[in-house]
C-alpha cells in the first residue's frame, strides 16, 4: 500500500476549480425522437450528430474483452492524445517535473516539453530496467512514465520493479501498455484496484491493427478518469471512429490468429538475425518488433531503403548507437526483408 501518494495533491489548482464545458449530448443523453438542442444539420447522412461524448457503447465492449469497469476507463484520439490530457491535467507548465526512463517511447518527451514542463531524463540499465533509486531520488515528480515492453528495445519491465515503483512512487505512474497484447507477461489491469497512482494506456493501435483510427485507452481509479474527463475536449473521439473500433473489437478471433503468426514469424526473424555476420546483437522482444545492433546502421538502413524496405534507424538515440528497430510484417514482407539482409551480407 503506497501511503505517501495523494491524489488531491497533484490535481492543478485550476483544473481541481475549473467547471468543465458541458455539451449538447452531455445535459440529455436519454432517448428521444427530435433532437433539437446541438445545432446540427437535421438530414440523417449517418454522420450529422456529434458522437457520444462518453463513448459508452464502446466502452461497455472494451469493458469485457478488458476485465474492468467502464467507469475505470477514458479514451482518446490516440494514446498520444491521453499522454497529454495526463500531462495537462496534473502538472504545472515550467514548474513541475515528469520522470523519463530513455531510451523510450519519444512522446512522452515531446508532449512534456510541449506543455513546458521539467523533464528528469533517467537512464534505463544495461538490461534495459529503470533505475529505481533514480527515480526514488527524484520523488517530488509529479509523474513517472513506464513503457512496458519498451518501445524500442522491446524488453518487459521486472515486475518486482513495477511493484517497487508503484507502492514507492509518490506520483502518478503512467504504464504504457501498448504492446502488452504480444509478450509473456499479462497486463497489470488487474492489480489496478491496489495501486491508486497506476495508470495504465493501451491501444487499438497495435495488436488490434487500427492505427489509422486512433483510439487509445487510459484504465485508472474512477478518481483519476473523473479528473481527466473534466479537461478532455468533449467529443475527443469522432463517430466514425467509435463505430469502426466496435465493428472491429466483435473479432476478438482474428485479432488473436493475427498475434499467434506475428509471434511465429517473429521466433523465424530472430532466429535468422543471429545468423547475418554483420548483426552484432538480437535484442529479446516481448513486441511486435525487434531492436538489433549492427556494424553500420546507416549504411544498412540506407541499402534497405534503396530496396524500398524502410526500417526504423534509432542509432542517434543516446545508448541505441547502431541500433535498428524492425517491425514483423507478413510474412512475404520478412521474406522480402531477409532477401535483401543477405545480399547486404554478402557485400
Ligand atoms: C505505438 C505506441 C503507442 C500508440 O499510440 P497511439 O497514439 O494510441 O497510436 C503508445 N505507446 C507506445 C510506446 C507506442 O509504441
Amino acid at each position: 500500500m503506497n501511503t505517501k501518494f495523494k491524489l488531491e495533491n497533484l490535481i492543478r489548482t485550476n483544473v481541481k476549480t475549473l467547471n468543465p464545458y458541458s455539451s449538447a449530448r452531455d445535459e440529455f443523453s436519454g432517448t428521444s425522437s427530435i433532437f433539437l438542442d446541438a445545432n446540427e444539420n437535421p438530414f440523417d447522412n449517418g454522420i450529422n450528430r456529434y458522437p457520444d461524448p462518453q463513448q459508452w457503447a464502446l466502452k461497455k465492449r472494451l469493458s469485457e474483452i478488458k476485465g474492468l469497469a467502464k467507469e475505470n476507463m477514458i479514451l482518446g484520439n490516440g494514446s498520444d492524445e491521453i499522454i497529454d490530457l495526463l500531462l495537462r491535467a496534473f502538472c504545472e507548465p515550467s514548474k513541475d517535473k515528469v520522470i523519463i526512463c530513455n531510451p523510450t517511447y519519444g512522446m512522452y518527451q515531446v508532449a512534456a516539453q510541449i506543455n513546458d514542463l521539467k523533464i528528469c531524463d533517467l537512464k534505463l540499465d544495461s538490461n534495459f530496467q529503470p533505475d529505481v533509486k533514480g527515480i526514488l531520488d527524484n520523488n517530488d515528480s509529479k509523474l513517472l512514465f513506464l513503457c512496458s515492453p519498451n518501445n524500442p528495445t522491446g524488453n518487459l519491465i521486472e515486475k518486482k520493479i513495477l511493484t517497487e515503483l508503484l507502492n514507492r512512487f509518490k506520483g502518478l505512474i503512467v504504464l504504457d501498455e501498448a504492446y502488452i497484447d504480444f509478450a509473456a507477461d499479462a497486463s497489470m489491469i488487474k492489480e489496478l484496484y491496489k495501486y491508486p497512482n497506476l495508470i495504465i494506456l493501451q491501444t487499438l493501435s497495435k495488436a488490434w491493427g487500427m492505427a489509422g483510427i486512433r483510439l487509445g485507452i487510459g484504465m485508472a481509479s474512477r478518481e483519476i478518469i473523473e479528473v481527466l474527463n473534466k479537461i478532455k475536449p468533449p467529443y475527443n473521439v469522432n463517430t466514425l471512429t467509435q463505430e469502426k473500433a466496435l465493428e472491429l473489437l466483435g473479432d476478438e478471433k482474428r485479432s488473436q490468429d493475427e498475434i499467434k503468426l506475428l509471434l511465429k514469424e517473429k521466433e523465424w526473424m530472430l532466429k535468422e538475425l543471429r545468423r547475418l555476420s554483420f548483426v552484432e546483437k538480437v535484442f529479446p522482444s516481448q513486441a511486435n518488433f525487434i531492436l538489433i545492433l549492427v556494424k553500420d546502421a546507416n549504411a544498412l538502413y540506407q541499402f534497405l531503403i534503396e530496396k524500398g524496405i524502410v526500417i526504423r534507424n534509432r542509432t542517434t538515440i543516446s545508448q541505441l548507437q547502431n541500433c535498428l528497430r524492425i517491425s514483423i510484417g507478413t510474412i512475404i514482407e520478412n521474406q522480402s526483408l531477409f532477401m535483401a539482409l543477405k545480399e547486404f551480407d554478402k557485400k
